[in-house]
């Protein structure tokens, strides 16, 4: 991803880059859920989306669906997008509080046009029948991760990115803390200005050669394990990433055009191995594809992303589970962060500072939106839960709880990743309400309030139902790759 932006954001500019890896030690290969900054990425990339679509097996997300969280046999949905129509977020949410503290609840999904999209089955990625679901539909997609390393790294050399097969062994560093060169195994050398680490968990710049330290969130995102299995497809993918809540943590299922993917993400402490890789495989919905594979990680984040003339993305940036699809996200951010702050040779430390202190921002906000799906889930029913339940949470986010709780207020703080929208379903899913709505809502006459919603409730389904079928735009898109 740092290659193909960096070639086509620096295009023109006498600047070289050199992509290095290593097919010896190859990608993660899990990560296939995204948000919806991915077609965005794509745009400034020019890439075709029949293309990407077809070259990696993609499928639309258009939010997440969450089962078991809050309790067993109950669920609520994250859609991408706003609620209601053109509307501001605030007065929406004070009047479907309002409604609902008069004994009238309705569905949060029925006031969201992509909420609606997933569960009539409904898209288009340009919807030309209808301005409404043009405004507010909001996607992203399920991708085959390996292949979109593939797909990614052939357009980066198409576009000048000279690519170098090799495994980097050691980092030659100056007196003034920079990095000089890499070191290959087969003997080469390669020299830079400027290095992007994106070695993934090894960390091989920022912390194996220059030591910046790794902050750990382990204590509030316990899950520090994931075990990993690709099963057959049953049936047409629904646009929908779905996370259940297991005893020891969380079950994610991905559908792509080919397959499904599916993971248990759980905390070591509470479950083994064995039995993580047993209650995984026992649940899948079709022929397993491929032998569980499991993953190790520990939440938390580099202390510093960015050292001297060393720039930390991805997994040797930090982690954060894959709960709400943050990691490719934070890549994209990331690189956004370096062009805007883009250094010069003088490797000023107030740059990298002011880029150090955003990120570390961004984490800390997405890290406290994840822990709020387990610290208020009302689970419990085993160890886990009851461990999640007595955990003490960030105080950024028993702030934003507390305050939601007493007036219906959202906090937004320095560097959110996620919108109102987000926190409402989140909150609102987990079965935290506020004791009263904004009081702005009471100036509206009620009759004229009520009729005003209606309508747009009414709106945004007939938007919806225009759309074509989800299937059809599937089956369109890779027939005529
Ligand atoms: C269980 C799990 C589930 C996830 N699910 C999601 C998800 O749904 N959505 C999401 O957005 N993110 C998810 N992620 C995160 C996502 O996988 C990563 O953000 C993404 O794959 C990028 O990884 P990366 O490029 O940083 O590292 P990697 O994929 O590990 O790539 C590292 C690269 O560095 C090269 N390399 C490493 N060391 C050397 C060396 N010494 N010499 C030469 N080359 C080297 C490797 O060859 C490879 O090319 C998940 C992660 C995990 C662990």
């Amino acid at each position: 991803m740092a290659a193909a932006a960096l070639t086509r954001v620096l295009n023109g500019l006498p600047i070289e880059i050199t992509l290095v890896e290593s097919e010896a030690i190859g990608t993660v290969g899990v990560g296939e859920a995204t948000i919806p900054s991915l077609p965005a990425f794509h745009g400034l990339l020019g890439v075709d989306e029949r293309e990407f679509v077809n070259a990696t097996h993609a499928t639309i997300k258009l939010g997440i669906e969450f089962r078991d969280w809050s309790r067993i046999r109950e669920g609520f949905l994250h859609p991408f997008g706003p609620y209601g129509i053109d509307a501001n977020h605030e007065l929406f949410q004070a009047y479907w509080l309002k409604r609902r503290q008069e004994g009238r609840p309705s569905s949060l999904e029925e006031w969201s046009v992509t909420a609606m999209a997933a569960r009539l089955g409904r898209f288009a990625s340009r919807p030309s029948v209808s301005s409404v679901a043009e405004r507010h539909l909001s996607y992203a997609y399920h991708l085959d991760a390996s292949l979109y390393a593939r797909f990614l790294q052939a357009y980066a050399e198409k576009h000048g990115v000279r690519r170098i097969e090799g495994m980097v062994i050691d980092a030659e560093v100056d007196e003034q803390g920079l990095i000089e060169a890499l070191r290959l195994r087969d003997g080469r050398a390669v020299s830079g200005d400027f290095f992007i680490d994106c070695s993934g968990f090894q960390a091989f710049l920022i912390e194996k050669t220059l030591k910046t330290g790794y902050e750990d969130w382990a204590h509030w995102l316990p899950c520090d394990r994931a075990v990993a299995a690709q099963c057959r497809s049953a049936g047409d993918p629904a646009p929908l990433t779905r996370s259940t809540a297991r005893e020891a943590g969380w079950q994610w299922r991905i559908p792509l055009q080919h397959r499904i993917g599916n993971g248990y993400v759980y905390c070591s402490a509470y479950l083994e191995d064995g039995a993580a890789i047993e209650k995984l495989t026992e649940t899948l919905e079709g022929a397993m594809l491929s032998e569980p594979r499991l993953l190790r990680f520990r939440a938390g984040r580099r202390r510093s992303a960015w050292v001297g003339n060393c720039l930390a993305l991805g997994l040797a940036a930090g982690f954060l589970e894959p709960l709400e699809s943050t990691s490719i996200h934070f890549v994209q951010t990331g690189l956004a962060r370096l062009f805007s702050l883009f250094p010069d040779r003088n490797f000023d430390p107030a740059v990298s500072g002011e880029y150090n202190r955003l990120t570390a921002l961004e984490y800390e906000r997405a890290r406290d939106f994840l822990i709020l799906h387990y610290a208020a889930s009302n689970r419990d029913d085993t160890p886990f839960w009851r461990h999640c339940r007595a955990m003490t949470v960030p105080e950024t986010l028993a702030y934003k709880r507390e305050l939601f709780t007493r007036t219906s207020r959202i906090a937004l703080l320095e560097e959110e990743t996620f919108q109102p929208s987000s926190w409402l379903a989140l909150y609102t899913g987990l079965g935290i309400w506020p004791e009263r709505h904004e009081p702005v809502v009471d100036i509206f006459a009620s009759t004229e309030l009520i009729a005003r919603h209606e309508a747009m409730r009414g709106a945004i389904r007939s938007a919806v139902e225009m759309l074509p079928a989800y299937a059809t735009h599937i089956g369109e898109v890779t027939k005529l790759a």
